[in-house]
């Protein structure tokens, strides 16, 4: 039974895709709505922000599955936003250029069947092993209700692969050296590694985003600005730099949640989408079960982002309308997009990163924006070194056209987005750690429902999936055949 009254108020944490997905459904459905936002700026990893008079992203934005017919664009609709967001198509012939040193990069286009021939044309010995694979991502695709349309005339591939990584699968159909190299490596879409990335989710994320990984016009913005102004029209209350501080319960369901200022929020259903951690925290001691409790606080964080955005003297017209993944020459992983090569207008500049550790900057968690010591700066400042050596590396004809440069580090995003240690993707999806046993959304508290990227899929495809999933069950509606 659904222990929650329907419609009532509502009050959700944080205003990333999760929170405001969650709060445009719910409001469209006679809920009264309250959305609290710790930041000056809604979005969460989706926000745009300037500095300098320059617009830069918080995160990139790879929608995958992101194509006409796609279930990105089918739940826009549904939450009456589609038209205004405006998507930008990839390449068809190369949306991804995967770049590994001491191989000729390997473009692959748009499309499953055209991604696995693409690997089949480059190593011709490993065709069956290739096929194998790819036949196992678009058979998890087909038995994934919300993805089942990317692998339409698929036969399910039902059993799971509990347990197993991408690399291990790889092994098992027989795909090995360079090619398992290159394949494996598009696991860092997921801030992954292809030895600890669960295939599952490297079917899901990846295997979509082979099908077609579109952007949109205006970064993030072009996709959070367009809901907030829904919410907005819908009645709901977006509530900026006004951090939830306290959830009150009674033990078993909670009844409010209080924000920085105070001021008390009585609520039938609150939806959490900030990192789990702080969750933990807000609801204190008896909020959930000292299991579960010990499992967040064991799972250590996803990696972390550090992000080179830079003003450039000429486009890089080099760059197209790609994804660019990057294997450095320390076996590190990083990402380069020209978002004005999609056709954006806005002055030419590159967004790079390259995934670390939150560890790396574990000897510097005690200091604040704008006051981090001397030996901080100079590890930020090699880091830009490490990173513009590897798109020197890649890209020789890039670096004379770099103008100016801005560096985020994780200690920028946990410090700006509130996460725990700063992972790009919440808690560490990897196997081990979250892997094949996510976290429920639903616990102690029958009303109080956690979503987000850490607690039903990383990405943004996997968060408003995720969103409609858990709040279809508050409505008591199932939303995917209603996108069908
Ligand atoms: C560098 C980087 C690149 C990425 N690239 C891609 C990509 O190309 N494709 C893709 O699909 N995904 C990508 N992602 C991941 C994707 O952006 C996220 O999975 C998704 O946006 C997460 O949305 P969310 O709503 O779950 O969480 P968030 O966006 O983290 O939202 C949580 C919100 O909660 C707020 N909050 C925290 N604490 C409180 C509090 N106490 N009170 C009120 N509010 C609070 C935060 O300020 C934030 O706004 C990337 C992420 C990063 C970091």
């Amino acid at each position: 039974m659904n222990p929650v009254p329907s419609p009532g108020r509502v009050v959700i944490v944080g205003s990333g895709l999760s929170g405001l997905v969650s709060a445009v459904l719910l409001a469209e459905a006679g809920w009264s709505v309250t959305l609290l936002e710790a930041h000056a700026i809604p979005g969460g990893l989706m926000q745009r922000y300037q500095r300098a008079g320059r617009w830069f992203d918080t995160g990139f934005h790879l929608l995958t599955d992101g194509g006409p017919t796609g279930m990105v664009r089918r739940i826009l609709r549904r939450l009456g936003v589609l038209e205004q967001v405006h998507f930008l198509a990839p390449d068809p012939a190369a949306q991804f250029l995967m770049h590994v040193p001491g191989q000729e990069p390997l473009a692959l286009p748009i499309g499953l069947v055209a991604t696995g021939l693409a690997a089949e044309t480059r190593w011709p010995d490993q065709a069956v092993g290739i096929q194998r694979f790819f036949s196992l991502v678009r058979g998890r695709l087909a038995a994934n209700r919300w993805l089942a349309h990317l692998a339409e005339g698929m036969a399910p591939q039902e059993s799971g692969f509990p347990g197993e990584s991408v690399r291990d699968v790889l092994g098992r159909c027989g795909v090995t050296g360079e090619a398992a190299e290159v394949l494996g490596a598009a696991s860092a879409i997921l801030a992954m590694r292809a030895e600890r990335c669960p295939f599952e989710l490297y079917a899901t994320f990846a295997g979509a985003g082979f099908t077609g990984s579109w952007r949109v016009a205006g970064g993030g913005d072009g996709l959070i600005r367009p809901l907030v102004e829904r919410l907005a029209a819908l009645g709901g209350r977006l509530l900026l730099r006004n951090a939830a501080t306290a959830i009150l319960h009674d033990g078993t369901r909670a009844t409010a949640v209080v924000d920085a200022r105070g001021q008390r929020h009585d609520a039938d259903l609150v939806i959490t989408t900030c990192h789990p951690d702080l969750v933990v925290a807000m609801t204190g001691e008896q909020g959930f079960r000292p299991s579960f409790k010990a499992r967040v606080a064991a799972i250590p964080d996803s990696a972390g982002a550090f992000l080179l955005a830079a003003e450039l003297s000429e486009p890089a017209v080099g760059l197209g309308r790609r994804h660019h993944l990057l294997r450095l020459a320390d076996g590190s992983d990083g990402y380069v997009v020209a978002p004005d090569a999609w056709g954006e207008a806005q002055p030419p500049s590159i967004e790079a990163m390259v995934w670390l550790d939150t560890a790396a900057v574990a000897a510097w968690r005690s200091s604040t924006v704008g006051r981090r010591p001397g030996d901080y700066v100079a590890w930020k400042a090699a880091q830009e070194v490490r990173l513009r050596q590897a798109l020197a590396a890649h890209f020789p004809w890039l670096t004379p056209t770099i103008r100016r440069t801005w560096l985020a580090t994780p200690l920028t995003f946990r410090d700006y987005l509130g996460g725990r240690d700063g992972g790009a993707m919440g808690l560490s999806q990897d196997l081990g750690h979250l892997g094949d046993a996510p976290l429920q959304s639903r616990n102690k508290l029958r009303n109080l429902l956690m979503i987000g990227q850490s607690i039903t899929h990383p990405g943004i495809q996997g968060v408003l999936v995720g969103a409609c999933l858990v709040v279809g069950g508050v409505l008591g509606k199932d939303l995917h055949q209603e996108l069908s």
